[in-house]
């Protein structure tokens, strides 16, 4: 996995973060980007927090123990922008152990700066209920994550060109 090593996840956040200094005035429309993400991450909280309730205190093989979950490069890249600080490190990668970031009443971790993919996925029971929704959030659950996904990916592409020699 990547970054695993706090020397390897130090060096990387260096890096963004100097080239954000770099080419600050290139980056406005990025940062608005990225808080865009943010409130679109937000606006979900509810709905997630809902599906949880139904579905988590139940669980007999919880998401977050069987897991093994790590920032990628596109998370970092919106952290950064996002400018909410900055995780320690990556959750922990021991196979067969909870998350590192699992505590007595769930995630330790603000969602905003979880791993994406902890938001992202909806386990079988979630997606029965969500596919069972005729109308209302969770009807749309599905397509709003997968929007959020593609404000991802345009943020990367995005930060990639302005920190490339060819960006302009
Ligand atoms: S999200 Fe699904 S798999 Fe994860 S703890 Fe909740 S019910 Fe279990
Ligand atoms: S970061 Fe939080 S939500 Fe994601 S796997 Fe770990 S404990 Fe679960």
């Amino acid at each position: 996995m990547f970054w695993d090593v706090p020397g390897d996840w130090r060096e990387v956040q260096i890096s963004i973060d100097h080239h954000l200094s770099v080419y600050a005035g290139r980056s406005g429309v990025l940062v608005e980007a990225a808080g865009a993400i943010a409130g679109k991450i937000d606006s979900l909280e509810s709905v997630l927090d809902n599906l949880c309730e139904r579905t988590c205190p139940d669980c007999r093989e919880p998401c977050c123990v069987r897991a093994t979950v790590r920032y990628d490069f596109r998370d970092l890249v919106f952290l950064h922008f996002l400018w909410k600080g900055l995780p320690v490190g990556q959750p922990s990668a021991v196979a067969g152990k909870a998350c590192s970031c699992l505590g007595d009443k769930g995630c330790v971790i603000p969602r905003m700066v979880r791993p994406f993919m902890c938001t992202w996925y909806l386990c079988p029971a979630q997606m029965a209920l969500v596919r069972a929704a005729e109308a209302g959030s969770e009807a749309f659950l599905v397509g709003w994550l997968r929007e959020i996904q593609e404000c991802r990916k345009a943020l990367e592409r995005g930060f990639l060109q302005i920190v490339s020699p060819y960006g302009k």
